[in-house]
């Protein structure tokens, strides 16, 4: 019997397969060299399973979609305090790369942006210093069951362009948010955004934060069970940048998405959800995940204010 999972991913793929709207980002001037219409989908449960279609082999960089995996690492190994002062927890209403600091605290808005992200970065900089690169890549290879490489030529290409992160490096170095040699530092977030991964890899990362920090299909705790919480928290208010309102609503999935064309979205305890098109919109968002993931969580019932959620406590207690 086809698993309803399966049903409903190849319907959305077929559904969405012929969008040829957007293009690939090209800020970063190799993210334009993949092949635009690839397009594949994933869901990896919290026991192990994967129902997956297309493309979803196929490796891409991961970009902002590592910023949620890197803040709940350093949410473990500085500690919430810690984390809090430097980064705040508000939606910025503003594009990704906003050259932005909340005026009220001269902080990051929140980890999901990429002021926010370098200032994480900033943390496990100060934390791990030259070692810091190895513990994010262990530690996101970890969440999703392989060893995760960078792609040098996007690494190489960013390393190049990116003098507006640059930019963001040194304002948080100016207002004392990051600490130690911003050169230094925004390298390691590049590194971080070059790492390839697969539409199957981002779901079983997805996968491992919803089983609560255990990667369901080794068995290997990865991340602390209270980062994690605060981490999906701020997936579900800001991992779609200036879009995060309307996803709430239309898709109801803590998630977070990448220039290079990745989503991932978690549904607590039950899975982890992944697409890849590398076509985005003009916040940076991939429009066949956009239209697939609103379609999937409908189909499948996974919004977290649908009807049939009933919800852990009442569930166990009274059902
Ligand atoms: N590396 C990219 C950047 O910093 C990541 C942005 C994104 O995926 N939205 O510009």
């Amino acid at each position: 019997m086809t698993s309803p999972f399966d049903f409903a991913l190849r319907a959305a793929h077929t559904r969405h397969r012929s969008d040829r709207a957007g293009a690939p980002a090209d800020y970063i001037p190799e993210l334009a060299n993949v092949a635009p219409d690839q397009f594949g989908l994933a869901i990896a449960t919290t026991t192990g399973e994967l129902y997956a279609v297309g493309d979803y082999t196929q490796t891409f960089t991961i970009q902002s979609v590592s910023k949620p995996f890197v803040y709940c690492l350093a949410l473990e190994l500085a500690g919430e305090e810690t984390i809090l002062a430097r980064v705040g927890l508000e939606p910025s209403g503003d594009a990704f790369n906003s050259v932005v600091l909340d005026p009220a605290t001269n902080r990051p808005f929140n980890p999901m942006v990429n002021a926010g992200a370098i200032t994480i970065a900033g943390v496990l900089h100060q934390i791990a210093g030259a070692k810091a690169f190895d513990t994010m890549q262990a530690r996101l290879s970890a969440a999703a069951g392989r060893p995760l490489v960078i792609d040098e030529a996007v690494y190489r290409s960013e390393v190049e362009t990116g003098h507006r992160n640059r930019a963001i490096g040194h304002l948080l170095k100016n207002v004392g948010v990051l600490r130690g040699n911003v050169d230094e530092i925004v390298d390691l977030y590049f590194r971080q955004c070059s790492l390839r991964v697969t539409a199957e890899d981002l779901a079983r990362m997805g996968a491992t934060l919803a089983n609560v920090g255990e990667n369901p299909q080794t068995g290997e705790t990865v991340f602390d069970i209270a980062a994690v919480r605060n981490t999906l928290a701020v997936m579900f208010t800001c991992g779609m940048y200036d879009h995060s309102g309307n996803w709430a609503v239309s898709v109801g999935i803590p998630a977070k998405s990448g220039v290079g064309g990745g989503v991932v979205g978690v549904v607590n305890r039950q899975l982890g959800i992944s697409t890849f098109s590398p076509r985005v919109d003009e916040k940076g968002n991939s429009i066949r995940g956009l239209a697939a993931f609103a379609e999937l969580s409908d189909e499948l019932g996974l919004h977290a204010f649908d009807a049939s959620n009933l919800g852990s406590a009442i569930a166990h207690t009274y059902l």
